[in-house]
C-alpha cells in the first residue's frame, strides 16, 4: 500500500534537543541521545562513571541494602516472590540466577515476546529456564502488533516503540495479577547510558516518572492518525480502543495501593555488560552470537533475540547521528577495556552501517518495499544533523 504522507512528526523526543552537536570529550556519546545532560564537554553517563570511580557510591552498604529488600520480600513457601523481566539475554539471566542462588529467592522470569524471534534468542531463553527458573512468555497478537509495528516506524521511525512498551509492561502487569511484590530490573538506563542524572539515588523507577518516560509516546494519537489514514482498513484488523491494554501500564495508583515495588539489580551492584556476559556464559549456557557481530556494531553479544533489532539502531543513527557502536562503544571506554581513540575508531567503521543482512527480514515483516524504506527513514533525517550530496548522505558532525 502507498505510505500516508506525513503531515506532521510525532516524535517528541525531537522538542527541545540542542542544534549544536557535542561529543562528550571522555567517550564517543553525543548530545543528541535523548535525554542526556552535558557539564563541561562530559556526558552524564561518564560523570556517573566518575561518581563510581571515586567510591562516591558505596556498594558495600547497597549490598546490606539489598539483602534487606530481598528478606522482606522472600517467600517461606516457594511461591514466587519476585518478578524478572527476562529476554533471556545475558543480563536478566544473571539476575534471575543470582537472585536464586545467592540470594535463596523463587523468582518468575517473564518475557514478551520479540516479534521476529532469532534462532540464538530462542536458544539462550531456552537455556536459561532450562538452568531451573519458572517462565511465562507473553505474546501479543501478532497481526495487531506487526500492524502497529509498521505505524511505529512510520510515524516515529522506531518500529520497537510499541515492543517495548509490552516489554516494559508485562512484568509488572504480571506482578499485579499474581500479587509478587517485588520487580528486579536490570541496571537504570538514564544513568548508564545517558539520561535523568537525578535519578543516581533511586533504587528503581518511581512509577510516575516510569509512566513519563517510557509511556509518553502517544500511541492513541498514533492510532487515530492510523484509522484516518485508512491503515487499519487496510489490513482488514478490527480494532478497539481495549487492544491497546497489553501495552499500557497498569493504574499507578492500584501499582502503589498493592506495595508493588520496582528496584534496579544496577542500584545496589556495580553494573558491567561484560561480567554479566561472563557470567550468563557460565552458569546459564549462555552463546555470542554464531554469526559474529552485530550489523551496525562490533559487538556480539548483547540484545539478540530479535531479528529486526539492528533497524532500532539504524533509526537512531538516522534520527540522532549516533548509532549501535556509539552506545558499545561509549560503555566500554567508560568501563575501562577501550581507550576513547580505538572507540572513535570503532565508531567510524560500524556506526549507522545498514543492516544488510536482516533487511528482507525486516521489509517482509513490515510489508513495506525497499522504496517505501527509505521515504520513511529520510522523513526522520534534520537538517542540523545530515547534509546531502546529490543522492547521498552524510552526517555534518562527526566524532573525532
Ligand atoms: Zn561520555
Amino acid at each position: 500500500m502507498i505510505i500516508k504522507p506525513l503531515k506532521k512528526h510525532l516524535e517528541t523526543q525531537f522538542i527541545g534537543q540542542p542544534k549544536k552537536i557535542e561529543f562528550c570529550k571522555k567517550c564517543v556519546m553525543s548530545n543528541q541521545r535523548p535525554r542526556i545532560s552535558f557539564k563541561d564537554g562530559i556526558c552524564s553517563p561518564c560523570q556517573y562513571t566518575e561518581m563510581k570511580k571515586k567510591n562516591i557510591i558505596n556498594y558495600k552498604e547497597r549490598k546490606i541494602e539489598l539483602e534487606k529488600l530481598l528478606d522482606k520480600h522472600r517467600s517461606k513457601n516457594g511461591e514466587h516472590d519476585v518478578i524478572v523481566p527476562c529476554s533471556g539475554g545475558k543480563d536478566s539471566g544473571m539476575i534471575a540466577h543470582r537472585l536464586k542462588v545467592d540470594y535463596g529467592m523463587t523468582p518468575l522470569c517473564v518475557t514478551f515476546s520479540p516479534p521476529l524471534y532469532t534462532e540464538i534468542g530462542r536458544k539462550n531463553l531456552k537455556s536459561m529456564i532450562d538452568a531451573g527458573f519458572d517462565h511465562k512468555l507473553i505474546t501479543p497478537n501478532p497481526k495487531l502488533h506487526k500492524l502497529l509495528s509498521k505505524l511505529c516506524f512510520i510515524y516515529l521511525g522506531d518500529h520497537e516503540e510499541i515492543f517495548d512498551r509490552g516489554q516494559l509492561q508485562t512484568p509488572i502487569q504480571e506482578a499485579y495479577n499474581n500479587d509478587i511484590k517485588l520487580i528486579m530490573y536490570g541496571e537504570n538506563g538514564e544513568l548508564e547510558y545517558g539520561g535523568d542524572i537525578s535519578t543516581i539515588n533511586f533504587k528503581g523507577m518511581p512509577w510516575d516518572w516510569y509512566e513519563k518516560i517510557y509511556f509518553s509516546t502517544p500511541i492513541d494519537n498514533i492510532v487515530k492518525i492510523a484509522k484516518d489514514d485508512g491503515y487499519f482498513k487496510y489490513y482488514d484488523i478490527p480494532f478497539s480502543k481495549g487492544n491497546l491494554n497489553i501495552y499500557d501500564l497498569p493504574n499507578k495508583k492500584d501499582l502503589i495501593k498493592k506495595g508493588i515495588e520496582f528496584h534496579w539489580w544496577g542500584y545496589y551492584n556495580k553494573w558491567i555488560p561484560q561480567d554479566n556476559y561472563y557470567y550468563s556464559a557460565k552458569h546459564l549456557g549462555f552463546e555470542a552470537n554464531p554469526e559474529g557481530r552485530m550489523e551496525g556494531t562490533y559487538s556480539k553479544y548483547a540484545q539478540l533475540d530479535d531479528a529486526t533489532d539492528s533497524f532500532l539502531y539504524y533509526m537512531m543513527f538516522i534520527k540522532y547521528g549516533i548509532g549501535r557502536a556509539t552506545s558499545d562503544a561509549s560503555h566500554e571506554v567508560r568501563d575501562g577495556h577501550i581507550t576513547r581513540e580505538e572507540a572513535v575508531r570503532l565508531v567510524r567503521r560500524f556506526d549507522g552501517e545498514l543492516p544488510r543482512k536482516s533487511m528482507r527480514i525486516f521489509l517482509e515483516y513490515l510489508d513495506l518495499e525497499e522504496n517505501e524504506f527509505w521515504e520513511v527513514v529520510d522523513r526522520f533525517r534534520r537538517d542540523h544533523i545530515w547534509k546531502r550530496d546529490g543522492n547521498s548522505w552524510s552526517l555534518k558532525n562527526q566524532v573525532s
